[in-house]
């Protein structure tokens, strides 16, 4: 992520210092700080009746044309299990159920910086698959035919979704 060089309130250069214990760009001018958070993304760990797993192929970069999991960024006050949801429906227009928070993860992911990533189990009852301009394809795989999935937080979740599948 590129730092800001000017104050985005203002319009005054920013300066360096150290506030609550981390060096950030502030302006001296109208005391505005840049506290850099991080971006929330919901990810879908999507299976069917037949416990198939849900891979999608991105369209897009970050890595485009890799297998993933759907996912996106959740809009400023959207619930996180809706804006999971609402990803899925957008990306592939299906209709999804949380089941369970896989978990939460943080990555430094280019172009956006700090990400927190939150998986959710999903289930979905129908599998008629219409996919948007975000993906090249998209598909529900048995275990052993699921596509190579090559980006690691990618990969991280779906082997913790099969280590929560073991323990039910
Ligand atoms: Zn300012």
């Amino acid at each position: 992520m590129k730092p800001y060089v000017f104050c985005p309130v203002c319009g005054k250069r920013l300066e360096r210092a150290m506030i609550d214990g981390r060096e950030r760009m502030f302006c001296s001018a109208c005391s505005w700080v840049h506290y850099i958070n991080p971006l929330p993304v919901a990810l879908a760990y999507t299976v069917n009746s037949n416990d198939e797993l849900l891979v999608v192929r991105r369209a897009h970069e970050p890595a485009f044309n890799e297998w993933s999991l759907p996912g996106g960024f959740l809009e400023a006050g959207e619930d996180a299990k809706a804006g999971c949801l609402r990803e899925l429906r957008e990306e592939t227009s299906l209709e999804g159920k949380i089941d369970s928070l896989i978990g939460i993860y943080h990555r430094d992911i280019e172009p956006y910086g700090s990400v927190l990533a939150l998986a959710y189990r999903v289930v979905v009852a129908d599998a008629a698959i219409a996919i948007n301009h975000e993906l090249f394809d998209a598909g529900f795989y048995p275990e052993h035919l699921i596509p190579e999935v090559r980006i690691p937080l990618h990969q991280k979740i779906i082997k913790d979704a099969a280590l929560y599948e073991s323990v039910l």
